[in-house]
This record gives structure tokens, sequence and C-alpha cells, in this order.
């Protein structure tokens, strides 16, 4: 067992070397940059959908728009003919409307014209500050594979000492580690802290306490990290 643990302790250098290249100021800036990267292409692909949806609008009203006109070049037509006064005041009305649907029309597509523009302006903004973001964070990953590098010799250094004591280790109990430590569960065996568990901190049942005391060694009942009493 006094294996075992002297190797849980060699881990847990590991994993603060591991930690310390993830808790390096580059690391923490990285994953904001990373965010920005991530929450300015959505702002992208939003100002995409909203431009494809002007320039659906736009040829809607340029539709309704030549429709318009055509129809005025029909009367222009019927202007021509035979002009008596029972269809004279129905052709100005219906001259006026369609100048009405026109100018709308018209006022329609210069405001998806704005919009537009508009959309074009925020994208090249956004553009510059994506680009920026990218150079940044690149800045910042490069700091982090020189940390990185900084802790490799050192982490090299105790695995190989984890491979020499790998051999004097008890078997059963160096396996249960591995396979727990595999599935995330750090450190694997814990104290008995009063009546909490050493690893969750949770409380233990005075029946489980009972128990340990006979046999020693007990997987937690709330977190399943085996509890081992002092010796
Ligand atoms: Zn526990």
């Amino acid at each position: 067992m006094k294996t075992v643990l002297e190797i849980q302790k060699l881990d847990r250098q590991i994993k603060a070397l591991e930690r310390e290249v993830e808790k390096c100021p580059a690391s923490i800036d990285f994953r904001n940059y990373k965010k920005i990267l991530q929450e300015g292409k959505s702002r992208f692909e939003q100002l995409e959908a909203q431009a494809n949806e002007i320039i659906k609008n736009y040829e809607i009203a340029n539709s309704k728009f030549s429709r318009i006109k055509g129809d005025s070049e029909i009367l222009k037509k019927q202007n021509t003919d035979g002009i008596n006064l029972e269809n004279v005041s129905t052709l100005i009305a219906d001259a006026n409307v369609m100048v009405g649907e026109l100018s709308e029309e018209n006022r329609r597509m210069e405001d998806l014209v704005r919009k537009a523009e508009e959309i074009v302006r925020k994208s090249a903004d956004l553009s510059n500050k994506l680009t920026e973001a990218k150079k940044r964070s690149a800045v910042f990953k490069a700091r982090i594979e020189q940390k990185r590098q900084e802790v490799a010799p050192k982490i090299a250094e105790i695995e190989k000492k984890i491979k020499e004591l790998e051999p004097k280790a008890d078997k059963e109990k160096y396996a249960k580690y591995t396979q727990m430590k595999e599935n995330g569960i750090f450190p694997v065996y814990v104290n008995l802290e009063d009546v909490f568990c050493g690893g969750c901190k949770v409380e233990l049942s005075l029946n489980f306490i009972e128990k340990l005391k006979n046999v020693k060694m007990l997987p937690c009942e709330h977190c399943n990290r085996i509890i081992m009493l002092d010796k």
C-alpha cells in the first residue's frame, strides 16, 4: 500500500504542474479570446441571416415596384385613347394611388439599402475585431506552449519515478487506483478526517465508520474514493 500511496503523491505533483499550465495568465487570456471568437462567429452568422432577409425583401419590393410601374404604362396608354369626362376622374384617382404605392415601395427599398449598409459596416467592424482577437490568441497560445515546454521535463522525471515504483506496488490496489484515476477520480486513496471523507469531505454514517474500523479500507458512500484508516 505504501508504494501505491507514493505513486499517488507523485501523480499529485504531475497534476500540480499541469494545473500550473492551465492556470497561467496566458491560458486564462486564451480561453477568454476563444470565447470572443466564438461569440464573434455567431454574430457574423446573425448578420449574414439578416442580410439574406434584406436581400429577399428588397427583391419583393423591387418586383412590386416594377409591377406598379408597368401598370402605370398601361394607364398612360389608356390616357391617350379617347378621353372623356367620365373616365378622367377614375384615371386620375388610379394614377394617384399608383404614385402613392410607388413612393411607398421606393421608401421601403431605400430603408432596406440603409439597413444593408449598416450590416456591411457592422460586419467590417466585427471582422477587424476578430482579426485582432485571432492575433492575440495566437500570442497566448505560444506562451502556453512555452509554459508547457517548461514543465515537460519535470513531468517526465516524475513519470520515470512512477515507472520505477510500479513493479513494487500491490497489483490489485494499484489496478484499482489506475482505473479510478482514468475515470477522473483523484486522489483515489484518502484518509478518514474525523467523521468526514478526506476526498469529498462529506460526513460518513456511524455505521460506515464502525465497518471501516474493522476492515481498515472502504469505498466512500458518496464519492467512491477508497477511505483508509490512519495507521
Ligand atoms: Zn467521499
